[in-house]
């Protein structure tokens, strides 16, 4: 074939459950993509980290994991969890552990409704770019628990933040929203009851602020953006948040958009000293596992930020095309009201990408 054609190198982690199926899905996708454009090509490597690899090894990653990753471009990853494993192992010791030695601090979750509103009081098109602080925070990993023989046990986790992780997020979160048509940024925060962290969240987003003048900005309390997403989703462009709050923001605007299996999720080195991470908001979803009915949309999204990342704006494009096109045809799976399996709704966003 032409090796004047750009190679792209791609680690792919399927890891556990559904998320096997939906990276499967999102390969299909990429392939149509390289067929589409011809300008590049894809050498995707499957990694089998997971709870298989862990049940086998007694670990979820190996020690030599990031010298492992840092010789690809990219990560494409599904999703890790198993009914017998408890979650808060798994997802530490694969996900968690990854984003932190990585500097993959900037957790991007684009969300829009392709079809029609849910809610008499959305409007046409949701279109929101939530930005997650993913390095400190609620899951910087500080805490423990105490007193374990005593009737009172103590367990604590320590939030953590520092000036510099909260003015690097910022800063990629306002240089995100300058890009956008709308140009808006609303910090999340709950400063109110959380008197030292997000004090200083405020304060270093206001200062932030003073370098771009172009974006203008607003403040909303956690608590009370979930009632304005659902009210007045129309008032919302980008939002940047911490780590804890994001994660519950963004499945609340999953919903709002239509199902939690379309969401994606970029884990970004901005620096680009480490290959980024791009996986589906979705967990492993064991309920559903090997039914074949896991909405692939969320990974294909996922690889398509991916692709844009790499410097692919145009494959980006068209795959999201493709997608809006089978949302409004309703070529997609159950939990957005279709009837296909996940192989039919990825085969349906490769035809429509090769059109
Ligand atoms: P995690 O522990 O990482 O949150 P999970 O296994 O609890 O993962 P979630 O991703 O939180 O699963 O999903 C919650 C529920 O939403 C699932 O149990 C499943 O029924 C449904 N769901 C999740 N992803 C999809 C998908 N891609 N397609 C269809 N339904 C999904
Ligand atoms: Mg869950």
């Amino acid at each position: 074939t032409d090796s004047s054609r750009h190679v792209y190198r791609i680690a792919s982690i399927p890891g556990d459950g559904i998320g096997i199926e939906v990276t499967e899905a999102a390969l299909e996708v990429l392939k149509a993509a390289v067929q589409k454009s011809g300008k590049y090509t894809i050498e995707a490597t499957h990694i089998p980290w997971g709870t298989a690899f862990y049940k086998e090894t007694g670990s979820y990653l190996p020690d030599d994991f990031r010298s492992t990753l840092k010789s690809y471009d990219a990560i494409l990853f599904g999703a890790v969890g198993a009914p017998d494993v408890p979650d808060h192992i798994s997802l530490w010791e694969l996900l968690l552990k990854m984003r932190g030695p990585m500097q993959l601090y900037a957790n991007v979750r684009p969300i829009r409704c392709f079809t029609k509103p849910r809610l008499d009081a959305e409007p046409a098109h949701l279109d929101w770019l939530l930005v997650r602080e993913n390095s400190e925070g609620e899951y910087s990993g500080h805490g423990g628990r105490s007193h374990v023989d005593q009737n009172w046990e103590v367990a604590t986790d320590t939030n953590v933040y520092t000036r510099h992780g909260i003015r690097r997020i910022m800063k990629f979160a306002f240089e995100a929203a300058s890009k956008r048509p709308r140009k808006h940024l609303t910090v999340v925060s709950k400063s109110n009851a959380l008197r030292y962290g997000l004090v200083l969240w405020d304060e270093v987003a206001k200062e932030t602020a003073k370098d771009f003048p172009d974006v203008t900005w607003d403040k909303e309390l956690v608590d009370a953006m979930t009632i304005r997403m659902v009210q007045k989703p129309w008032t919302i462009d980008t939002v940047v948040g911490t780590n804890l709050h994001i994660d519950i923001l963004s499945d609340l605007a999953a919903a709002l958009a239509g199902s939690i299996g379309i969401a994606p999720s970029a884990n970004l080195d901005p620096e680009r000293q480490n290959p980024s991470l791009f996986e589906p908001v979705h967990g492993s979803a064991f309920d559903i596992m090997g039914k074949g009915i896991a909405n692939p949309i969320g990974a294909i999204w996922a690889a398509a930020n991916m692709l844009e990342w790499l410097g692919e704006q145009e494959s980006a494009d068209a795959i999201l095309n493709a997608i809006a096109h089978v949302c409004n045809e309703k070529k997609v799976t159950a939990d957005m009201g279709g009837d296909l399996n996940t192989k039919q709704a990825a085969a349906a966003i490769c035809e429509q990408l090769l059109k």
